[in-house]
């Protein structure tokens, strides 16, 4: 069996060394930081295939929210994932009706999707948000979850390490070489390691760890502004989707908020103060389609860097003539982590591509 090198802890990396640990393989898993210090600690981390095109891309990840069931299935229970379905809406007429559209091509590709009145959303399902009038129609995306990135990493690491798996953390990976047979990864401490194999899992920054190779991974990456709220009793059980506002639970007394009208307005910052007016405004928001929170208060603000391969769609699989190199980079890997574990696992240890993955091969680059 080989020895395989994964960079990045995060929901790839982690799914990765999960199962490749699992079909036998010997495996380092590297992180610079801690797991899930990277994007999948800074996500709004719904599982969903809503407004994924095109078609293929939109297959992938209902395959990545069914590798979610399949997982826990075979867990016996995934404490990280909350199954609370989504609410859409929105008060405004062109984006209504792009959302009727949306709506009529997910119902025809099978997605479960329905029309509900406001009134009934606030009957039968979330009492406490607002709406512009009783017959407003709200989009119900019941299959859809959320995800809590950090625990999900950690458990399956922690499963990896169990099984004879090694996580490296607080070492960055500084230097990738290759060797007759394999590759050589250098460490921030200089120390060496070698491997037969490397999965390259490194988020935002895997076209650093490419490059490193001479190969060029173009990224195009883009940050989002995450502004968490504590708040009084649980004033929301469901994602929501509002005309200018995004909303989960985030864990007991706590909501995740974010927008992406936001987002452009964050330059290429790293770092937010809580109290910054753009995390003010989010919360502002929030308050008027949740009116029971007006006493939420700001805990934390995040920013994000979505690591999206040029093309916006995923960029899996082994390296045309870099045999052994595989990148593993995504958007949407709070969706498909799972499955994209499996996926290049099968891929590393089997030889077998998946026929899912045709679409989304690094050759494209
Ligand atoms: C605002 C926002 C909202 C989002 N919403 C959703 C959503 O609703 N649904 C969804 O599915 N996805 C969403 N995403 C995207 C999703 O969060 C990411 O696709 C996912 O977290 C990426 O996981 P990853 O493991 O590929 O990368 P990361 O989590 O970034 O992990 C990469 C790891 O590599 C490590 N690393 C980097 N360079 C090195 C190096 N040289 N040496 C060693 N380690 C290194 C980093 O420390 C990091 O831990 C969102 C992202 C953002 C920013």
């Amino acid at each position: 069996m080989p020895k395989v090198i994964v960079v990045g802890a995060g929901m790839i990396g982690s799914s990765v060394a999960f199962r490749l640990v699992q079909s036998g393989v010997e495996v380092v898993v590297v992180d610079r930081a801690e797991p899930a210090s990277g994007t999948t600690g800074s996500s709004f981390a719904w599982v969903n295939a809503n407004e994924k095109l095109p078609r293929s891309y939109f297959d992938l990840n209902v395959a990545g929210m069914r590798e979610h069931d399949r997982l826990e299935g075979e867990l016996g229970g995934a404490p990280w994932l909350h199954r609370v379905g989504n609410l859409t809406w929105t008060g405004d007429p062109v984006r209504y009706d792009e959302l009727c559209r949306r709506m009529e091509r997910l119902q025809s590709w099978g997605y479960n999707a329905a029309w509900l009145a406001a009134e009934d959303v606030n009957q039968r399902l979330e009492p406490g948000l607002t709406f512009s009038g009783p017959n407003m129609r709200v989009a119900w995306f019941p299959d859809e979850s959320w995800l809590d990135g950090p625990l999900f990493a950690r458990s399956m690491l922690d499963r990896a390490a169990y099984a004879g798996g090694t996580l490296r953390t607080g070492q960055a990976v500084t230097g990738l070489n290759r060797t007759g047979a394999g590759y050589v990864a250098t460490l921030a401490d200089r120390t060496r390691i070698e491997a037969d194999a490397v999965v390259n899992a490194a988020g935002p920054d895997a076209d650093q760890i490419s490059g490193m190779l001479g190969r060029h991974l173009p990224l195009s990456p883009s940050r989002g502004l995450l502004v968490r709220v504590a708040v009084e009793g649980q004033p929301l059980g469901r994602i929501v989707h509002g005309t200018d506002i995004n909303v989960r639970p985030d864990g007991a007394g706590f909501l995740m908020l974010h927008h992406e009208s936001a987002d452009p307005l964050l330059g290429d910052r790293d770092t937010i103060p809580p109290d910054d007016s753009r995390c003010r405004d989010l919360c502002k928001r929030a308050r008027r389609v949740l009116p029971g929170i007006s006493a939420a208060r700001i805990s934390e603000a995040r920013i994000g860097v979505r690591p999206f391969p040029r093309d916006g769609v995923s960029c899996l699989g082994e390296v045309p003539g870099i045999p052994g190199f595989y990148e593993a980079v995504t958007h949407s890997a709070v969706t498909m982590g799972p499955l994209v574990g499996r996926l290049i696992a099968d891929e590393i240890v089997l030889g077998n591509v998946d026929p899912m993955l045709t679409e989304f091969r690094p050759g494209r680059f």
